[in-house]
């Protein structure tokens, strides 16, 4: 917990659940990342997290944004990017929407299927395309594979394609899988992608962009390699398949720009036993799955979650506020509350800044949407 978001919470004591969220840490994010890798062109992805206050300090900061929708394309615009910086990296798009957003001026935009190239030669004449190919998602701790991209023969005929429909191919993307704890894991995309230009270029189109995509972590319970790393590992396979002919690059950081920089503060509503001889207790918090934390889906995101009070620790299952009865947060991961813990504590479930508030119902049981303050 930064100082600041400390000092918030005693000073304002809002009420819970809600989420603080240090800017401070957004520009710590940015800059590490810039210096890790600093050819890339960085495009924050506005889905992770796409408060204002976030796009705002972004834009400031030289950021670009990769988009997944039109509303997502005005927040960026409104924040203060131009139109130039800004990707529209949704691989499922409507037609109507990719002509608002060259109504706009966007004129980057993936696509992984012949019919979705075909929407973008419709209403996107002359902008610059790229083809997202599919990578196994192996080492993500939240896998984006399958529904994204395409093999590399089918990018090849589409990226081949492309001219003749009036489209300038560019590149390719791909994702490596969110929460991505294996720098190693772009290395078999790189290759395929050199694979890619090389035979491209022997029928005359010059690919010149790598989108590298996102996936780089938060650290949660288990700690996680350095954002350094990341950018060793990247910059050795870019040399080791593209040699010196190196691509532009784009890296797309979303949970890895805005992950650490909040903090939800949760109150304990019900600590219970199911029977006299239950050995673990059940505490119910008064946030769960549909109130932004959604990525403990299958326990596959961990978030730390911390009490003031001390002494000895006892096993817990975490269970949201819901009359649902998947809104069961931790049950197999092994989370420990500290004995003395009492209904009304108050919670820090740490580095949340990153895909819960959007994931959060509107107001499901009547619970309302997660507060969030920006400071
Ligand atoms: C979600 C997404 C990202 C961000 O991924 P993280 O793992 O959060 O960094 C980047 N690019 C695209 C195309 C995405 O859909």
């Amino acid at each position: 917990m930064t100082h600041r978001i400390a000092q918030f919470l005693e000073d304002r004591r809002p009420a819970t659940p809600c989420l603080v969220f240090d800017l401070d840490v957004v520009e710590e994010n940015y800059n590490d990342i810039s210096r890790a890798m600093p050819d890339a062109l960085i495009y924050y992805a506005v889905k992770a997290n796409p408060a204002p206050e976030i796009l705002e300090r972004l834009a400031r900061l030289g950021s670009r944004f990769d988009t997944a929708s039109v509303a997502e394309i005005r927040m960026a615009l409104a924040a203060g990017a131009r139109p130039e910086h800004i990707s529209f990296g949704n691989t499922i798009k409507k037609q109507v929407d990719i002509a608002t957003a060259y109504a706009l001026g966007v004129r980057l935009y993936a696509f992984d299927s012949e019919a979705e190239l075909n929407k973008l030669a419709a209403v996107a004449p002359g902008s610059q395309v790229f083809c997202r190919i599919l990578t196994s998602g192996v080492g993500a701790d939240w896998p984006l594979s399958r529904k994204f991209g395409c093999d590399v023969a089918m990018a090849e005929l589409l990226l081949k394609a492309a001219p003749g429909k009036g489209l300038t191919p560019i590149g390719v993307s791909f994702h490596v899988g969110s929460q991505q704890r294996d720098p190693e894991q772009w290395d078999i995309a790189l290759a395929e992608a050199a694979g890619l230009f090389r035979r491209l270029e022997v029928d005359g189109i010059h690919l010149s962009l790598v989108n590298l995509g996102g996936g780089f972590p938060t650290k949660y319970r288990r700690d996680v390699p350095t954002t350094a790393a990341y950018g060793v590992a990247i910059r050795e396979a870019l040399a080791r398949h593209f040699g010196n002919r190196l691509p532009e690059t784009i890296i797309e950081p979303g949970r890895g720009m805005v992950g650490n920089a909040g903090i939800i503060q949760t109150e304990v509503v019900l600590i219970s036993r199911k029977s006299a001889n239950d050995n673990r207790r059940w505490v119910f918090l008064d946030i769960g799955k549909f109130g932004g934390l959604a990525e403990t889906m299958d326990e596959a995101i961990q978030y730390p979650i911390t009490s003031d009070r001390q002494g000895p620790t006892e096993a817990v299952i975490l269970a949201g506020p819901t009359c649902d009865s998947a809104d069961v947060l931790y049950e197999k991961a092994d989370y420990q509350l500290p004995l003395s813990l009492e209904i009304g504590d108050k919670l820090a479930i740490k580095a949340t800044g990153a895909y819960t508030t959007t994931y959060s119902a509107v107001a499901f049981n009547g619970f309302q949407p997660l507060e969030a303050y920006y400071i």
